[in-house]
């Protein structure tokens, strides 16, 4: 998304360069993999309710398949731009390769704002991504899936497109799709529940009970509402999450020292995550500025929303008891602010691996489209933490074993094995 001076492809690309330094990569694999193979960028005209028609920009990057066939999220956002499309299809490839899924990197985006969108302009929106690149995107090919405000039903509405299109019914060519028409259980909880497995093997890691500690979380849509879901569950206690108030285009963090009540928030949101300011405060939920859920005195920082929020600025603000942040979003954390959280030896679940699960449950949704027989949800679940808890332990133990950064760490990983896959097909 475009926020002043930011820029996530430069980011994505810079963090990139400094792995390819310590891999010793040739010139021609850095450079085949500091850009996406291929690129989509289209007008997509939609007919409104009054019957006016808006014209709408879409993209599609489909940043490496040397792996397997593309995969990733369409976000909706007013900010939308394509280097934010470019930089979030590469962190695509690195996490499938983190989690080791036979997939690569791909992601979309349309700029626009759902908010002021009525469902039937947003079933015109969806419907007019899918017949502007119909022809290459595909189960094969390109695997869409929900991201930043697009829900299951978005993705209901393109794979009827899709197959309309095409003449045939092709469940694997979209994830995140409803239970009962072609989704998995537990679709919703994996990319929320997976961030807390990671949480919870760093604890373990550390020597540091769980139920002894605190979070602060950024963020209040899906993947917040599960990661805190289960982290309580497991005994933690969440003091304060911030998100986004449409109504005053601003964000707020709402806070309550004896803990959050996941319940009573959800009952006051909207389906975007947008809290109501004047409900929370009748429910003695303090209201503080957007960015002070960064400056609270927890134990564990969970930023679940964009990229760009741990940055130079805001990473001054971290209380010195803070000892863990894993990032739900996709690029909360700015290579300025790595350098800084680096050298107060906080132990940094990267956001490639932390949310991860997302991706490896859209895995098993396709999985169980092929062979059409769906798994029960204890059965995803299981499978989910299998492999993040694998994912991370070998992050973990290169990160100890080589003195890595956490987040260098993951990258090692994923950028070989991508590395090679390219290699192995004679690609460079
Ligand atoms: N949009 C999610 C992500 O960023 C999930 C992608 C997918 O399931 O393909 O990981």
């Amino acid at each position: 998304m475009a926020t002043k001076g930011f820029n996530a492809f430069e980011m994505a690309q810079k963090q990139f360069d400094t792995v390819a330094d310590l891999l010793e990569l040739d010139q021609p694999t850095r450079d085949l993999l500091r850009q996406p193979l291929r690129e989509y960028h289209f007008s997509i005209p939609v007919r409104m309710d009054d019957n006016s028609v808006r014209v709408f920009r879409g993209f599609r990057c489909q940043h490496n398949d040397a792996r397997g066939p593309c995969k990733g999220g369409i976000r909706f956002h007013p900010q939308e731009t394509i280097d934010t499309v470019r930089a979030l299809s590469m962190w695509m490839t690195w996490k499938c390769a983190v989690v080791d899924i036979p997939l690569g990197g791909g992601k979309g985006g349309v700029i626009c704002d759902p908010h002021d969108l009525s469902p039937r302009e947003q079933e015109r929106l969806c419907r007019g991504w899918i017949r502007a690149i119909a022809q290459d995107i595909g189960h094969l090919r390109d695997v869409p899936a929900p991201d930043v405000m697009t829900s299951p039903q978005h993705m209901l509405w393109m794979l009827d497109e899709f197959e309309t299109i095409h003449g045939a019914k092709y469940p694997g060519f979209i994830t995140g799709k409803p239970v009962g028409m072609g989704g998995s259980l537990g679709r919703t909880e994996a990319t929320g529940y997976s961030l807390i497995y990671t949480v919870r093997e760093a604890l373990k890691e550390l020597g540091i009970k769980i139920e002894t500690t605190v979070a602060s979380v950024q963020g209040f849509g899906n993947v917040a509402q599960y990661a805190i879901e289960l982290y309580t569950r497991l005994g933690g206690k969440v003091i304060a999450v911030a998100c986004w108030d449409q109504a005053d285009q601003a964000s707020y963090t709402y806070r309550k020292k004896r803990g959050v009540s996941l319940e009573e928030l959800r009952a006051i949101t909207d389906r975007f995550g947008g809290i109501d300011k004047a409900k929370a405060e009748a429910l003695e939920y303090e209201r503080l500025p957007g960015d002070a859920w960064i400056e609270q005195d927890v134990d564990i920082l969970l930023p679940c929303a964009l990229e760009n929020q741990v940055n130079a600025e805001t990473v001054k603000k971290i209380a010195p008891r803070v000892k863990v942040m894993a990032e739900g979003a996709n690029g909360p954390t700015t290579p300025e602010a790595d350098v800084v959280i680096k050298s107060r030896g906080i132990f940094v679940i990267p956001d490639f691996l932390a949310n991860a699960g997302g991706v490896t449950c859209s895995y098993f949704e396709q999985v169980q489209c092929n062979m059409n027989y769906f798994w029960t949800k204890e059965e995803v679940l299981t499978r989910l933490d299998d492999k993040m808890t694998s994912a991370f332990k070998a992050v973990s133990e290169l990160a100890r074993t080589r003195k890595l950064y956490m987040r260098d760490a993951a990258y090692v990983i994923s950028v070989s094995r991508v590395a090679n896959a390219c290699k192995d097909r004679g690609w460079v």
